[in-house]
């Protein structure tokens, strides 16, 4: 069996491996690459493998980071099944389509320079259509069903506990007689976390590879910043302002929601009655969509949550919450005078309704921004976290004036002893584990741990590092190169059908022109194009003449 370690490798985003067995390929996840030009970059590129030989595909849970590139891999030939939970599968039926229209806008933008600086126009990574194409692949499984997907490989998905339907997978691998189990973490989640369950504890396995996006940071108790953000909220609707919450629209919404609806429900009656006045409005459609969803999954609650709604209580309800869905109440929500909470995407503030909001609360300091999630370099988000006092937004710049807050205890990341928990918790050690998911001082701090404390040989891929298991034996370090002939193939085989198809085309319009014009100087143009590239299919066809004689030497 041979793992290629092709994305999520010494960074958070992109994950992507692909697992050949003697008649098998499938790939965990395929995530988009997220954060700089140069990542994002990453993107466009073509794949390591050809989609088109890929048997099935196994999805751990529905961010963008993990099934971003879905789309684009069946635009260039996948036609297998995707397995994964329900609830991922209905989480990725916004979140793709939501993502295409991101790619579509973004590249209009991008198309609207190259048109001003006369370069070539593009296409996006994919449109919404070809993302709700691609949701047709999908097959949700049950947790903790082992099921066989062929004679080589079982799976069964296990509860990670980091967002709604996320997964531990675990995998079987059948080659000569002999099993291998393999144990893909997923992003793992955070114990004692509102709505979800606990990570799932795996008893054995022979490989594991583990997530490390916060293997060398520890977060505080979830129930603290919770306590924090009702304080924060009192505070600012009593000096008249508004809190504005930056939110990613899936599971840190959901989890403020049911924090606040905790908060209800225990001290609706006895603490402080000024917070039942401050209406809170989910101003994010995709966040309203999500939360139908959560309520339409709630096989994936913690025992807490499904008691409460035992005894009638909507969990992701309360009395002054209100949903948003027309951009004409988004707006309202800034003309309005008296004091709110404002939960609203993107959770980076890189677009979306956010941005209108902060422009309108930034610079009053009666109001307050409340960041509940990572903010990556670069973004809006994270200069205003760092204390910008002036920030630009829709080309206007604004003054800092609000109190800026930063809870990290909603995360939805096991921290570095969370990491250390769940790993110790196997009741025979792997023998090898592999650190991804992580950026380099996240995975290097977790590697030296697992080394020193645990006893247990611990590797951080590079990205394209090709693992092979033979038996026992594991060969680290073999750099992907075989299927590199294969992707530049792929690349002109493209070249040829996209040529075939305008070239009639070119040539008929040019045959029309020649009858029609009358300027001499274009048909001039217009001959020494056609000379060149009379010349260039001459080269083509020698080149290809050669070819064929070497092939009869
Ligand atoms: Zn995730």
């Amino acid at each position: 069996m041979k793992i290629s370690f092709l994305g999520a490798t010494k960074i958070v985003t992109g994950s992507n491996f692909l697992i050949e067995t003697k008649n098998s390929k499938f790939l965990i996840d395929c995530g988009m690459f997220q954060g700089n030009k140069s990542i994002n970059r990453m993107n466009y590129y073509p794949f390591s493998f050809n989609p088109e030989e890929i048997d099935f595909m196994v999805l751990s849970h529905a961010h963008i980071d993990h099934s971003g590139r879905i789309p684009k891999l069946i635009k260039e030939g996948f036609k297998g099944d995707i397995y994964c939970t329900k609830a991922t599968a209905d989480l990725c039926s916004i979140m793709l389509p939501d993502s295409g229209h991101i790619q579509e806008m973004e590249n209009e933008w991008d198309n609207r320079k190259r048109r001003r600086s006369g370069e070539k126009l593009r296409e996006p990574l994919y449109t919404v259509k070809e993302a709700e194409d691609s949701l047709r692949y999908f097959k949700p499984v049950l947790y903790d069903q082992k099921i066989e997907l062929n004679e080589e490989v079982a799976l069964r998905f296990r509860d990670a506990g980091h967002i709604l339907g996320s997964s531990i997978i675990e995998l079987w691998i059948k080659e000569d007689n002999k099993e291998a189990k393999l144990v893909f973490s997923g992003d793992l989640g955070r114990r004692d976390r509102p709505i979800l369950r606990d990570p799932f504890l795996i008893d054995e396995t022979d490989y594991l590879i583990i997530e490390s996006t916060y293997g060398n940071r520890l977060h505080p108790p979830s129930k603290d910043d919770a306590i924090k953000l009702i304080s924060i909220i009192n505070t600012t609707a009593q000096r008249g302002g508004n809190v504005v919450i930056p939110s990613f629209a899936i599971e840190r919404a959901q989890d403020i929601i049911y924090e606040l609806n905790k908060y209800y429900t225990e001290y609706l009656k006895t603490v402080n009655q000024d917070f039942l006045k401050v209406p809170v409005y989910i101003d994010s459609p995709l966040t309203v969509s999500a939360t139908e969803i959560f309520l339409r999954n709630s096989d994936c609650f913690d025992e807490d949550t499904l008691k409460l709604i035992k005894i009638g209580n909507n969990p992701l309800d309360f009395p002054n919450l209100k949903f948003t869905k027309t951009a004409e109440e988004s707006k309202q929500l800034n003309t309005s005078k008296e004091s709110k909470v404002i939960i609203s995407a993107s959770g980076m503030c890189t677009a979306g309704r956010i941005k209108h909001h902060l422009k309108h609360n930034l610079w009053r300091k009666e109001s307050s921004i409340v960041f509940v999630g990572y903010q990556a370099e670069g973004t809006l988000g994270r200069r205003i976290k760092e204390g910008e006092k002036v920030v630009k937004i829709f080309g206007e710049e604004i003054q800092v004036n609000a109190e800026i807050y930063s809870l990290e205890g909603f995360s939805g990341h096991a921290d570095k002893n969370g990491l250390m928990w769940w790993i110790q918790s196997f009741k025979s050690k792997p023998k090898k584990i592999f650190i991804v998911h992580g950026e380099e001082e996240a995975t290097e701090e977790i590697c030296r741990k697992i080394e020193e404390e645990l006893n247990i040989e611990a590797h951080i891929p590079e990205l394209g590092e090709v693992l092979t298991i033979e038996g026992e034996r594991i060969l680290v370090g073999e750099k992907l190169k075989v299927d590199r002939k294969e992707r530049e193939n792929r690349e002109l085989k493209e070249s040829i059908k996209k040529l075939k198809s305008v070239f009639w085309e070119v040539l008929q319009r040019l045959e029309h022109e020649t009858n029609n014009v009358a300027d001499i100087e274009r048909l001039n143009r217009l001959r020494n194009k056609l000379i060149e590239l009379q010349k260039n299919i001459l080269d083509l066809n020698m080149m290809l003449t050669e070819g064929m004689n070497k092939e009869k030497d």
